[in-house]
This record gives structure tokens, C-alpha cells and sequence, in this order.
């Protein structure tokens, strides 16, 4: 029988996290870097957390998740209930459980860690709570109890798509996922290094979908193979949720030299090299960081990913240059130590002026920063300490300064279909419902590039949204759908 567990085990219990891999061992392979965590450890971790009567980590958990149940669900070994409360809110909790930044989010807050305990290791938790769930057959694809008659549209098969697909379909609809990619998952495939996600935790993700019946169309791009008019008529409803994909540049003497690369071209061909695939880019060199000294400029997540995988592909030195300081930089600071742990050097409060070489770069030119006073979102101005100059020896560059939308007006053919000045696609905040009539929008798309977890959150409002409005549509008689 399940043991009742008194929980608040943090007075007596330390925190520990699942076994990690050596550094040494890291550098040679692109598998995760943690191992799953025991049976008995994920039971004693559990068991750390206090139960709070105002559960701060589900506060600043995006999709709410119900974690003081699940945790002590998982403390008295009730593994299949915990896996039900765990998926009742997050499509994908062990994806989460991975990559999310914890330390920003639900550990980050857990009374534990602000009581300088040490957090309870939430994100392992649920991570092995969905991966045992994988393992006994609990993860069962959401098949209808009856089809509705309808159908939606969804374009883009990153997690904010996939998780709206996983919802609709669940609700009787018939589902259409777009990508213009061979492969389903978006960032989650093609972004996000092996050594954070492996491949096959969303291939599996892929065959559920397409076992509840979800129907995936890849290497269709919408506004080459089909317009958003078109969609409209197959559907009752759209789901854009084609994530931000359009690189920031850097406008510095030089930039335009051979070997200066932008991060997602670089990540990607390092991830269909991991997946099998022949990339001419990496194999004649030109994406390919092995046997170089290798300079990364930016400081977030993606910058993270860039140095870890130049390690991995066997650079001879990798270097960060960041114009903040490690307490301001926006990736997270659980990145930053593994990325040190592997060997990484991270150059603070500097920035690129310019970029010598003869055809390919050769070395970067950076300037030292001062962090001045705080602007009015709070965060300090960068200046450039005059006379700092100093040169660091490169011969690839990436750049890893963010993503901006591409033009989807333009894109789609839609003029009517409203962005903001930064490009980023204008909802309703209550519908999710986009200026176009019957369209709707979810994730990065939406907030700008942001967080996994965040499009799950976005495509699961958007389902709820769209079911609303074409059942408001059939009642006024304008859809023929099947009552409920
Ligand atoms: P995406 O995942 O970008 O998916 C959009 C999909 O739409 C793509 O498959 C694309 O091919 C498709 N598409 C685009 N245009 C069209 C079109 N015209 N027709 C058809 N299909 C189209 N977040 C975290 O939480 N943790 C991390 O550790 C993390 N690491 C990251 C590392 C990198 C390198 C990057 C770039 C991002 C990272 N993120 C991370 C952010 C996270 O990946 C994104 O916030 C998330 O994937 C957004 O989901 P989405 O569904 O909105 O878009
Ligand atoms: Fe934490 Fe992310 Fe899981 Fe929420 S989804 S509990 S933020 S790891
Ligand atoms: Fe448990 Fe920490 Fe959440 Fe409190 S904040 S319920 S201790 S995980």
C-alpha cells in the first residue's frame, strides 16, 4: 500500500538534483547532460516540499500547474494519479520538466529556496513523473468520444501549435497541422541542442498526435503553398503559431565577413547532423565549429546553446561576449554554469566594434562596457569605456542577438491581418482572435521569442477560444458542427 508521506522533508533532507554527467563526458556527445532520477530520489525530493497554502511556484508556473498535488502524489508513490494531475495542465511536462528555466520560474519562487533551503526539485519531478508515465503505457493518445464535424487549421507545429492540435482534436475536432519544415516541433527539433532535449522525447510526442489523429502536412508553407485565404475555407478556424524566426544583426565594420554566422542556421545544422541528416554547410566546414576558436555574441538562451554546442563539435577555444553582466544576462544562470563547467569563457560587460580579416574573420575587435544608470524598464544603460579596445582571435563567429517575426501580412497575403511595430501578430488578449475574422494566434508569434512553456500556456487558451467561437458560429446557424 502507498506510504502516507508527512512531506517537509526540507528540514531534514537536502536538495539533490538526478545524477549528472561528467563535463569531460559531456563535451564528446550531444545526449542530455542529467540522468532520470531514481525511483527513491525523486520519492525523497518530492517529499521536501512544505504543501503551502498559497503554492508560490504554481503562481509563476505559466500553465499553473497543480505541483504541491503531483509532488506529493509522487512522495507516497501514487505514480499513475500524479502523471493524471500532472498532463491535466501541461500537454508536455516531461519537455517542461527539461528545458524550462526553472530557476526564473517555479523553483525560482518555491518558499523553500526563498527560505534558502535549497528548492524543491520541481522541474525532475515532473519530468520523471511523464517519463515513467511513457514507460508503464500510461501516455494514451486523446482520441475524440465523438467527432464534432469540423475542422481547424493550425500552422506551425512548434509546441504552441502542437499543444492547441493536442487540444482541438481531444474536443472532436479534425485537425490540420502546416509546417514548413520536414520534421514536427519546431524550436523543439530544430532550436534546442540534443544535450537539453533529446530528439526522440518529441518524435514520440509527433506519434501520439498523429495516432490521436492529427493529420501533419510538413513541407507546406503557408504564403507559398497555400495562402491564409485558402486555409480559411478548408477551416472553421486558423491557429497561426509560426514562432519568430527573422535573426537581429549586428551593424558593426566587418560584419558581412566570411564565417560570421547566424545562431539558428548554425543550431539547426548541428541538429540534423545529430538527427542523421546530411548537411553540406557542416560537412565543408562552414557551420561546423571543429578545430576553431570560436567567439559567441549575445547572452541568452540561444548564445547558451551556440557555446555548448561548439564545444561539442570540438572547438579549440569558445568565447562569450556579453554587454551585460552575469546578473543581467537574460539565459539562464543553470545554462551559464554548465556552460562553464564545459569548458566556456565567458567575456562580461563587452561588445563587438568591429571584425577584422581578409574575406573570413580572423579576430573580433570588442570594447569594454560600463553599466551605467537604470533606464526606465529598470535595467542598467550599457556605455562603451572609451580607449577599452581589445582583440580576441576568431575564426567563427555567431551571432545571437535574437529573433524578431517575419512579415506575415506580407507572408500570407493578408493585409488585413493586424501586427504591432514590432511585427509580433495583435490578439485580443480575452479571444486570442487575431483582426482577421475566424483567425487566431499563439505563442512567439504573439509575445515575441519567449518560452516553451509559454506557447503550451497560449495554445491551450487559443483551443478553448476557437472551440467558443465556431460553437458560437453553429449556434447562429452560420457552421454545421455536431452538438457536443
Ligand atoms: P516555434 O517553436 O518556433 O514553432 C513554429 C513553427 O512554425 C516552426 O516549426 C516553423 O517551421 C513553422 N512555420 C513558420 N512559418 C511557417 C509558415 N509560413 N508555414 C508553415 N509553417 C511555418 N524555451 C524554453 O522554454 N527553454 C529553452 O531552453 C529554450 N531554448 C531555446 C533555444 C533556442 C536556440 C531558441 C531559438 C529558442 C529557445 N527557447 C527555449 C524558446 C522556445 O523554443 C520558443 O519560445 C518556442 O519554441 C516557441 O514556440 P512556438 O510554437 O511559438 O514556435
Ligand atoms: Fe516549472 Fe515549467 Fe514545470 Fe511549470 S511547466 S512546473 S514552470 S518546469
Ligand atoms: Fe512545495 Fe515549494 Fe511549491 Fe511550496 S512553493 S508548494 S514548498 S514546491
Amino acid at each position: 500500500m502507498a506510504q502516507k508521506q508527512k512531506m517537509l522533508g526540507f528540514v531534514h533532507t537536502t536538495q539533490r538534483m538526478p545524477d549528472k554527467r561528467t563535463a569531460d563526458e559531456r563535451r564528446r556527445d550531444f545526449r542530455e547532460i542529467y540522468a532520470r532520477f531514481t525511483d527513491e530520489r525523486a520519492t525523497e525530493q518530492a517529499n521536501r516540499c512544505s504543501q503551502c497554502g498559497v503554492p508560490f511556484c504554481q503562481v509563476h508556473c505559466p500553465v499553473q500547474n497543480n505541483i504541491p498535488d503531483w509532488l506529493k502524489l509522487t512522495a507516497e508513490d501514487r505514480l499513475e494519479e500524479a502523471y493524471e494531475v500532472s498532463q491535466a495542465t501541461n500537454n508536455f511536462p516531461e519537455i517542461c520538466g527539461r528545458i524550462c528555466p526553472q530557476d526564473r520560474l517555479c523553483e525560482g519562487n518555491c518558499v523553500i529556496e526563498q527560505s534558502t533551503h535549497g528548492a524543491v526539485t520541481i522541474g525532475s519531478v515532473e519530468r520523471y513523473i511523464t517519463d515513467t508515465a511513457w514507460e508503464k503505457g500510461w501516455v494514451k493518445p486523446r482520441t475524440p468520444v465523438r467527432e464534432l464535424g469540423a475542422s481547424v487549421g493550425v500552422i506551425g507545429a512548434g509546441p504552441g501549435g502542437l499543444a492547441a492540435a493536442e487540444e482541438l482534436r481531444a474536443k472532436g475536432y479534425e485537425v490540420h497541422v502546416y509546417d514548413r519544415y520536414d520534421r514536427v516541433g519546431g524550436l523543439l527539433v530544430y532550436g534546442i541542442p540534443g544535450f537539453k532535449l533529446e530528439k526522440d522525447v518529441v518524435a514520440r510526442r509527433h506519434r501520439l498526435l498523429a495516432d490521436a489523429g492529427v493529420v501533419f502536412h510538413c513541407n507546406f508553407e503557408v504564403g507559398r503553398d497555400a495562402s491564409l485565404a485558402e486555409l480559411r475555407r478548408r477551416h472553421a478556424a486558423v491557429l497561426i503559431a509560426t514562432g519568430v524566426y527573422k535573426a537581429r544583426d549586428m551593424e558593426a565594420p566587418g560584419a558581412d565577413l566570411g564565417n560570421i554566422v547566424p545562431a539558428l542556421s548554425y543550431l539547426t545544422a548541428s541538429n540534423r547532423v545529430d538527427l542523421g541528416d546530411d548537411v553540406p554547410e557542416f560537412t565543408d566546414g562552414s557551420l561546423n565549429a571543429a578545430g576553431k576558436s570560436v567567439v559567441v555574441v549575445g547572452g541568452g538562451d540561444t548564445a547558451m546553446d551556440c557555446v555548448r554546442t561548439a564545444v561539442r563539435q570540438g572547438a579549440t577555444s569558445v568565447k562569450c561576449l556579453y554587454r551585460r553582466d552575469r546578473k543581467n544576462m537574460p539565459g539562464s544562470q543553470r545554462e551559464v554554469a554548465h556552460a562553464e563547467e564545459e569548458g566556456v569563457e565567458f567575456v562580461w560587460q563587452a561588445a563587438p566594434e568591429a571584425f577584422l580579416g581578409q574575406g573570413t574573420v580572423k579576430a573580433v575587435r570588442a570594447v569594454r562596457i560600463h553599466l551605467g544608470v537604470a533606464d526606465a524598464t529598470g535595467r542598467q544603460t550599457p556605455q562603451v569605456m572609451e580607449g577599452s579596445g581589445f582583440e580576441i582571435p576568431a575564426d567563427l563567429v555567431i551571432k545571437a542577438l535574437g529573433f524578431e517575426p517575419e512579415d506575415l501580412p506580407g507572408l500570407f497575403g493578408e493585409p488585413d491581418l493586424k501586427v504591432t511595430r514590432w511585427g509580433t501578430v495583435t490578439t485580443d488578449p480575452r479571444t486570442r482572435m487575431t483582426s482577421v475574422d475566424g483567425v487566431f494566434a499563439a505563442g512567439d508569434i504573439v509575445r515575441g521569442a519567449s518560452l516553451v512553456v509559454w506557447a503550451i500556456r497560449d495554445g491551450r487558451d487559443a483551443a478553448e477560444s476557437m472551440h467558443r467561437y465556431i460553437k458560437a458560429k453553429t449556434a447562429a446557424g452560420i457552421l454545421a458542427v455536431a452538438a457536443e
